[in-house]
């Protein structure tokens, strides 16, 4: 389907501003109220999948905008910090031009990205203070899980299981950064593993 013509139009507005070429836009609907959004830089392209909540959709669209405008904080193994402080400072000044009230754009915003509320807080953005205050205490609610040693801590010797390497002493699957890090370690690399309790 084609963009909203209120989409284009704030495209075409915050790139202006900024002086950078647009990126080319793919709208898609989804079902329920949030939208979700992504940004390739490298392909000139920003894709929106919009739920049924209108400013949830412009906040969105500002959110990848914001991505759009800012280049990725690097941090020192190369990873990129893409929702960083910088990132969250270009994103709370587009949403507060560009129609969506602090108290929005906190309520939102949190909502995908729980850190952003620190951001915020640290950028000054009115009621973040308050908005944190009260997510930590919904934490502190909460009730806490409570763990449990299985196995007590031991180096990780990692062999096949069929298509996946677990730890020889606790079984325990080792995939993704995980297992790049201890192929990668001179020492052996120690953990340990914990269940919930019930
Ligand atoms: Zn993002
Ligand atoms: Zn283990």
């Amino acid at each position: 389907m084609s963009s909203p013509a209120w989409a284009v139009e704030l495209l075409d507005a915050v790139c202006t501003d900024a002086g950078v070429a647009p990126p080319r836009l793919l709208w898609r609907n989804r079902r329920g109220e949030h939208s979700t959004g992504v940004t390739r830089r490298g392909d000139g392209l920003m894709a929106v999948r919009a739920g049924s909540d209108l400013l949830d959709q412009r906040l969105t669209l500002l959110h990848e905008l914001a991505h759009w405008l800012s280049t990725p904080a690097r941090r020192r193994r190369g990873q990129s910090v893409h929702h960083g402080r910088q990132f969250y400072a270009v994103a709370f000044a587009l949403y507060r031009r560009h129609g969506l009230t602090d108290a929005d754009a906190l309520r939102l915003e949190s909502a995908r990205y729980r850190s952003s509320l620190r951001h915020a807080v640290a950028l000054g953005v009115t009621g973040a203070v308050e908005a944190l205050a009260a997510h930590r205490s919904t934490i502190r609610a909460r009730p806490r899980r409570r763990w449990r040693v299985l196995v007590p801590e031991h180096s990780i010797r990692l062999e096949r299981d069929g298509r996946w390497a677990v730890c020889v002493t606790c079984r325990q699957r080792v995939v993704g950064i995980n297992l790049a890090r201890i192929r990668r370690a001179h020492r052996p690399v120690r953990h340990v593993l914990m269940t919930a309790a019930s």
